[in-house]
This record gives C-alpha cells, structure tokens and sequence, in this order.
C-alpha cells in the first residue's frame, strides 16, 4: 500500500521573499493557474495582513481556483486571522495557516514570551481559525531548533484545538537529514493526538539540505511537504518542489509513497517561473537546469544512444523537455492560437487575444518556430505587466565601430509620453542613460545577464538586470529577438519592479 504526500506549494509566499523577486497580481494569478495545473494540492497565496497588494493577490488567487487548497498566512493575532480569512473565504477550499515560534532563542529575544504563553496564543489562534474553517494548519517556526518535547505539547495541544495539519519548519535551514527524521519519528511517537492531523515539514536550504531533510522526513512518516518551484526563497532559499516530487517519482523502490503532479508540467512551470521573477536557475541544477539531461562524455553518449537507461535515470519527457516542441508558425490563425494558449492556461479576453496575435505574427516574421516559452513572453510582458509604471514605446539606438553609441527613447510614464536621447559607451549604456534621464531615477545597475530564450540562432534573448536604488533591489527581464531592445526591458522591467516594491514592502516570516 502506497501513502499519498499532500504538495504544498509557497512559491508565491516564501518564494517571494527571494531578494529582489516580487510578482505584480496578475503574474501571481498567471502562475496559481499554472501551479493547479501542475498538480499542487495547496498553494499558499500569500500572507494578506503584510500589504494590499499581498491581501489582493491572495483574494484574486482564492476567486479562480477551483481544485487546489488555497492557504494564506497568519500571525495568532485575531487581526491577522480576520485578514487572511477575509482574503481566503471565497475560495473552493480555503485553508488558515497560522504560525508561531517554539524555540527558546526565538520566544525569548523576539516573542518575549513564556512557553506556556507560547500554547496559550497557539491553542488560541487555532480556536478562532477553525470558526471560520474547518481546514486549518499551525506551524511552530523554527521548529527543528526546539525543545522536543516541548513542540510535542504544542502540537497537542494545536491539534486539540482543531488544527488538521501541524507543520515543523527548519526556519533557519540547520538540520541535517538524520536528525531531522529522528525529530519526525519522535512527534510521530510521542504527540498523543497526531493521528488526527498530517504532519507537515518546511525546510531551507541554507546548507544545501533542503531536498535531504524533506526526503529523510517523508520517510520517517510526513506527509506533506512544503516547497517552492526552482527552490527560490529567502537566502539560499526553500526545498525545490522538481527535486522533492523527481526523488519520490525515480525511487519509489525505497519510499513508497505518490503525489498528485503532473511531472510533465515541472519544467513549464519552472520556466514561468524564472520568466516572471527574473530568478534564473543554475545550468547544473536538478531537474530543470539547462544541463540535467544533456551527457557530454563520448562514453556516456556512446551508452546513450545503445539504450537511454545506460545513464538516465528519468527521461526528460518525464519532467515536461521534449526535443522538438514547436508549436506554432508564421500561417497559425488566430483560432490555433487561442487554443493554444488556453491549452497553456491562459483564457484571454477578444482584445488580449487580438494584442498578443499582433505580436505573435510579428514574432513570427522573425523567429520560424514559436514555442511556448516565445509566448509565455508576449503574454508576461504584453498583458500581465501592463498596471506598470513606465512602458517602453520605442527605442532607437545607433551603435557600431565608427560612430559615438546614441540612443533615443520614447516611454510612456503613468499614462503620459516623453521622448529623450542620450550617449553612452555602448548602445546598451546609451538606452539605459536615456531612460533613467526620462525616467527620473537613480538605480545602480548590479548585474547583467543574457543568454537565448530557447535553441538556434532566431532564438529570443533573454536579459536579467539586478538593479538597487535607496536600499531597494529588483530584477528585471526582458526577452526580444533583438538583445538591444530585450536588455532594454529588462532595464525597465527592473524599474517598474523598484516602483512597485517602494508601494509593496514583503513582510519576512517563517
Ligand atoms: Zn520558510
């Protein structure tokens, strides 16, 4: 008999507190859709008592999904539970997550709480939730630095006050993969009550042991895991959901237990992801690296090309790459496309579908295959990035060895059009001094990326800008099949995004 782990996905709540990645509503609500269709039985929206902004996305998120959990997070305060209820009670099924710390070092220095006080506002917190919902978690942060039989009375004492699901968090990604099993063992065994409720784990990946620990304690007996797409998360980030769902689907031999993802959409889901946060993933990393499945070694493609299991322990169809993905070319009419693009998730409105056709057969006259990463860009830039600040209306730049680089620019800023031109080094360096002469602002420019959207020469270029400007630090990605004008906006993405961080501050927690 196989046992089923509930994924319980917080890309879009933890994820979002990765450093300079934060999602405008409409890209939150563009990648909930697309976590349902990966398979995601809950998504935490967000946390609604932090900002509107977050409070919004949540509501929007909980209004259209209709098969998977949507959680929002709370602190015990009654305040915060009526906030995230209030965002969440529309949804198909809601569910109240609720957290507090159990560890002696944080109930001293920040809660300034006794322990038993530390019950109280749990025991409390759960109580009210759960007359709101019947579907309710409770999380101890930084559970894997607490007191072991202390987490055992919280957790008691949470599930006797209604909580369905109990989650042990190693906030500070500190546990290694035994002790991390053993601390899953010991609640297992010495929480009286734990029948009555799903044991839940949230690790980071600090020391790089994120996917160890969830693994080591999905074997000792959890059942649901917490995880973001790509692993992104504050600091060195969360368990990534590709590596957790891949260990269990290639080893079932050694952990008998199934998820309900689709694993085929992981790397379309992985790539939306990148797309809207502008976080790109390691070429070497698991799963949805650009180079998980490609073998180098003559030997290895020798073996490869006899028989694919000689080397490959998954195939990469299994996660969603297929070789040959074109899917639409320059004669597709507007009634493919539109299938197309609902068979992607997307449910465009006549005029959406009428601008992004008008891209697409632009597109289409430069670049001969249009793939869906071709058109998860039109969409990201042409329709969910359209509430911004700046738009760019037209970019022209002069550039080459013998003349002095020059650009001019026009942008519409908050509805109104302004036009400059200005030098620089390059035509890069020309674009940028002109916008941020039109745009008003003073960023620095921290890193500059690109690299091809997808294979061959028509490729699209993909530019990612890290920009700070007083304190604040926003990505920024552009995509065009001409790099000057995808660096450009990029440039511009990474300024609507310090816009909207200046509005929307991301509250950190557990
Ligand atoms: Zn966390």
């Amino acid at each position: 008999m196989t046992d089923r782990v509930t994924i319980f996905d917080t890309t879009l709540r933890d994820g979002e507190q990765s450093p300079g990645a934060s999602m405008n509503t409409a890209e939150k609500l563009r990648l909930a859709i697309q976590l349902e269709k990966l398979g995601i039985d809950v998504i935490e929206a967000g946390f609604p008592a932090a900002s509107e902004g977050d409070f919004e996305a949540v509501a929007r998120i909980a209004g259209k999904l209709q098969k998977t959990e949507v959680a929002a997070l709370a602190r015990t305060t009654r305040a915060d539970i009526d906030r995230a209820w209030a965002a969440v009670q529309h949804a198909a099924k809601p569910r109240i997550h609720t957290f507090i710390a159990t560890s002696d070092i944080h109930m001293q220095y920040k809660l300034n709480m006794t322990r038993d006080q530390v019950v109280e506002s749990a025991v409390e917190a759960v109580r009210y939730a759960k007359t709101l919902t019947d579907n309710v978690e409770f999380s101890a942060e930084d559970g894997s630095r607490s007191d072991p039989d202390f987490l055992c009375r919280v957790f008691e004492a949470a599930i006797e006050a209604g909580a369905t699901t109990v989650n042990l968090p190693d906030t500070v990604g500190y546990a290694i993969p035994n002790e991390f099993a053993e601390q899953v063992r010991y609640l297992l065994a010495r929480t009286p009550n734990i029948g009555r409720a799903v044991l839940s784990v949230h690790c980071h990946n600090d020391l790089g042991l994120a996917t160890a620990n969830t693994v080591a304690a999905i074997q000792a007996g959890a059942r649901q895991a917490e995880v973001t797409i790509n692993g992104i998360g504050e600091r060195a980030g969360n368990t990534s959901l590709e590596e957790v769902v891949m260990t269990l689907h290639t080893r079932q031999n050694q952990i008998p237990v199934t998820t309900n993802i689709r694993t085929e959409q992981i790397h379309p889901t992985s790539r939306l992801v990148s797309m809207i946060t502008g976080i790109m993933v390691q070429p070497n990393k698991a799963v949805v690296g650009a180079n998980a499945f490609a073998h180098e070694a003559g030997i290895h493609q020798d073996g490869m090309l006899k028989n694919p299991m000689t080397y490959e322990i998954m195939r990469p169809e299994t996660v969603g790459l297929s070789r040959n993905r074109m899917v639409l070319g320059k004669h597709s009419g507007r009634h493919a496309l539109r299938s197309h693009l609902k068979e992607m998730g997307y449910d465009l409105s006549d005029e959406e579908l009428n601008l992004v056709f008008g891209r697409f057969k632009d597109l289409a006259d430069k670049k001969k295959h249009i793939v869906d990463e071709d058109l998860e860009v039109i969409v990201t830039e042409g329709i969910l990035r359209t509430a911004e600040v700046f738009h760019l209306e037209y970019i022209h730049v002069t550039a080459g060895n013998t003349v002095y680089p020059m650009a001019s620019v026009k942008l519409e800023i908050n509805g109104r059009s302004v036009q400059g031109a200005n030098y620089g080094n390059g035509p890069i360096d020309a674009a940028y001094n002109t916008i941020a002469q039109l745009t008003g602002t003073r960023s620095e420019l921290l890193r500059f990326s690109i690299s091809a959207l997808t294979g061959g020469t028509d490729a699209q270029g993909e530019v990612t800008v890290r920009l700070r400007e007083n304190g604040l630090v926003a990505l920024g990605r552009g995509a065009d099949p001409d790099i000057i004008t995808a660096s450009v906006k990029a440039y511009i993405n990474g300024l609507n995004r310090l816009e909207y961080l200046k509005d929307h501050p991301v509250m950190a927690t557990a």
